[in-house]
C-alpha cells in the first residue's frame, strides 16, 4: 500500500494493485507543488530586484513563467491596480486619438467656411478676411503617441516584472523611457501652436525639449537609475523635466495675454502640472503605506494613486491641446 515517489518523473513511480490511487497522490502532491511555487509571496521572501517597497508587505509575483505572468493581469496580487490603472490610461487614449483623427475639418466645412467669409467681406468692405486652412495636427498626435506609448509600456513593465531580473532590468528602463517620452512629447503641441507664427522660437524650443528628453532617456538607461535608493533622484529628474516647460510658458503669456484662447490653455496646462507635481511627490514618498505599512498591498498604495494622476494630467493636456487647434484653425497667423 505504499507508494514511493521517485523525483517528479510520473514513470518512476511504483505501484501495487492499489496504482490509481497512487497515480492521484502523486497527482495532488504535484498540484501542492505548483501551487506553492506560484503563490503569492511576502516582501522578505521575493528576490531583491523585486523589493522595490519596503511598505507593500504582501502578495508578490516571483519569477513566475512569462505565461503565468500574462494570465496574472485577471488574477489580484499587489501589481494588479498598477496594470489596469495605466491599461485604462492606454485605451483612453487610443479612443481619443481615433476620435481626434475623425474630428479633422472636413472640405465641406471649409466651404462653409469660403462662403461665410466671402459673405463678411463684402459686409466689411476693404476688411481683409484671412481664411485658414485647418492647422496641421501632427504636434497633437506627437504627443498622443508618446502618451500611449508611455502607458502602454507601463502596463508591460508591471505585469511582466515577476518573470526574471533579467527582464525587469529591460522593462524598467522602458518605464522610465516611456515616461521621459511622454514628457517630451507633451511640450509639442503647446510650442508648436502657441509659436506657429514665430518659427525661429518655435525650432529653438521644440529642439530643446527633443535634446532634453534624448538625454533623459539615456540617463534612464543607466543601471543604477533603476534601483529604489535613486527613486528620489528619478522623480526629481522628470519633475524637472516637466518644470523647463515654465520658460516657453512665460514667453508665450508675454507675447499672448490678450489672447482669451491662450489664457483658456494655460488653465489646462496648470492643470496638468498639478496632477504630474502631486503624482511625483506620492511617487517619492511613498504616502500612505509609509504610514500603514501592510494596509495598501493590494489597493490604494502610492504607485496606483500615482498612475491615476499620470493619466488625469494626460486627459487634461489633452484637452487643453484640442482648444490650441481650435485657436488655430480660426486664427491662423493673423
Ligand atoms: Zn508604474
Amino acid at each position: 500500500m505504499i507508494c514511493k515517489l521517485f523525483g517528479s518523473d510520473k514513470s518512476k513511480v511504483r505501484t501495487n494493485h492499489t496504482g490509481s490511487s497512487c497515480v492521484l497522490k502523486w497527482e495532488t502532491i504535484l498540484w501542492q507543488k505548483v501551487k506553492k511555487k506560484y503563490e503569492l509571496l511576502d516582501y522578505h521572501l521575493v528576490p531583491e530586484y523585486l523589493q522595490d517597497n519596503e511598505f507593500v508587505l504582501r502578495h508578490y509575483r516571483s519569477d513566475w513563467p512569462i505565461w503565468d505572468s500574462l494570465l496574472s493581469i485577471f488574477s489580484l496580487h499587489n501589481e494588479t491596480l498598477n496594470i489596469w490603472t495605466h491599461l485604462i490610461g492606454f485605451l483612453i487614449f487610443l479612443a481619443l486619438t481615433i476620435d481626434t483623427m475623425w474630428d479633422v475639418p472636413r472640405l465641406e466645412q471649409l466651404f462653409e467656411n469660403l462662403s461665410r467669409a466671402q459673405h463678411m467681406k463684402q459686409e466689411a468692405g476693404d476688411t481683409v478676411l484671412n481664411l485658414t486652412e485647418p492647422v496641421t495636427r501632427w504636434p497633437f498626435f506627437v504627443f498622443m503617441g508618446g502618451s500611449m506609448f508611455c502607458l502602454l509600456s507601463s502596463t508591460f513593465c508591471h505585469l511582466l516584472n515577476c518573470h526574471s531580473s533579467s527582464l525587469t532590468y529591460w522593462l524598467l528602463r522602458l518605464d522610465y523611457a516611456g515616461i521621459g517620452i511622454m514628457i517630451a512629447t507633451s511640450f509639442f503641441p503647446p510650442i508648436y501652436y502657441v509659436f506657429l507664427c514665430q518659427p525661429a522660437w518655435r525650432h529653438f524650443y521644440l529642439t530643446s525639449i527633443s535634446v532634453i528628453g534624448i538625454a533623459t532617456v539615456i540617463i534612464s538607461l543607466i543601471p543604477v537609475f533603476q534601483t529604489a535608493k535613486y527613486r528620489a533622484v528619478r522623480g526629481l529628474a522628470f519633475a524637472g523635466m516637466g518644470l523647463s516647460g515654465i520658460i516657453p510658458g512665460a514667453h508665450a503669456l508675454i507675447n499672448f495675454y490678450q489672447e482669451p484662447y491662450c489664457l483658456q490653455t494655460l488653465v489646462y496646462e496648470l492643470g496638468m502640472a498639478f496632477f504630474y507635481l502631486v503624482g511625483v511627490a506620492i511617487y517619492v514618498t511613498r504616502i500612505p503605506e509609509r504610514w500603514w505599512p501592510g494596509l495598501f498591498d493590494i489597493a490604494g498604495q502610492s504607485h496606483q494613486i500615482f498612475h491615476v494622476l499620470v493619466v488625469a494630467g494626460a486627459f487634461t493636456h489633452y484637452k487643453g491641446g484640442l482648444i490650441f487647434l481650435e485657436w488655430r484653425d480660426k486664427s491662423g497667423c493673423l
